[in-house]
């Protein structure tokens, strides 16, 4: 049995002030199911909302990571750094980071790789096509190949630990959804790659979300679609109201 997980995306959104808001009104969620919760924020809130979440289910994420320890990258944080103010999760691989901050497959992979190593900060891993891509009708072959390089050099008893968010590119922020159809049909194609690469004990455990405008209004219909295990919510997952709805399907 997969229980389902919803993480909430704030981007480049709010200030430890308006965090600590969030949370105050947040941290009461009583989910109607069993199903595990995070909010993956800027990094200069992570400390204030660990502290904030600390007696709740409810986890904390951050948004990226370097794939070294420590070194000469100036403006980068590393796997020490987030486990030093104790972290749940952290993004991988975000279609802003692979279209504005140029991090390429082989860089995802790194900090795959290096999170899933150290076992305590549980990658959600970042998936998707454009819409140029799916338009040409390619966009099966290019997740595959995104999964693919991705999960280079992984073995199947690490495998599983990571979560997998499918994020067309095109319905980011864009209010455009994928229909539930499209969204299960392309989760399922991952599932059937992960058991290609592994087997059937990683592909049938591994949590797989769909992320792109998910809302309270739409988010029964996706979050129920069999292949569809929870959501990455990037605009939604700002108002507590909002989030507390979508959790709630
Ligand atoms: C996201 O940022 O991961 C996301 C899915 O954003 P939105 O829900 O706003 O489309």
């Amino acid at each position: 049995m997969r229980v389902p997980f919803i993480a909430g995306n704030w981007k480049m959104f709010k200030t430890i002030a308006s965090a600590k808001v969030f949370a105050d009104e947040f941290k009461d969620l009583k989910a109607n199911k069993e199903i595990k919760v995070a909010i993956c924020a800027p990094y200069t809130q992570l400390a204030a909302l660990v502290e904030a979440f600390k007696d709740t289910e409810i986890g904390v994420g951050a948004q990226n990571v370097h794939y070294e320890a420590e070194g000469a990258f100036t403006g980068e944080i590393s796997l020490p750094m987030l486990k030093e103010i104790g972290v749940d999760y952290c993004i991988i691989g975000h279609s802003e980071r692979r279209e504005y901050f140029n991090e390429t497959d082989e860089a995802v992979n790194k900090k795959v790789k290096m999170l899933l190593e150290d076992g305590s900060i549980t990658p959600i891993l970042c998936v998707g096509e454009s819409l140029e891509v799916r338009e040409a009708g390619e966009e099966a072959s290019f997740v595959e190949e995104q999964i693919e390089k991705d999960f280079a050099g992984i073995s199947a008893d690490k495998a599983g630990n990571v979560v997998i968010a499918y994020e067309p590119v095109w319905a980011i922020g864009t209010g455009k959804t994928a229909t539930p159809d499209q969204a299960d049909s392309m989760c399922k194609t991952i599932r059937e790659k992960i058991k290609a690469l592994y087997d059937e004990s990683v592909s049938e455990s591994i949590i797989i979300q769909y992320g792109g405008s998910v809302k309270p209004a739409n988010s029964k219909e996706i979050l129920t679609m069999g292949d569809i295990d929870g959501a990455l919510v990037g605009g939604a997952s700002l108002k507590s109201e909002d989030f507390k709805g979508i959790i709630n399907f």
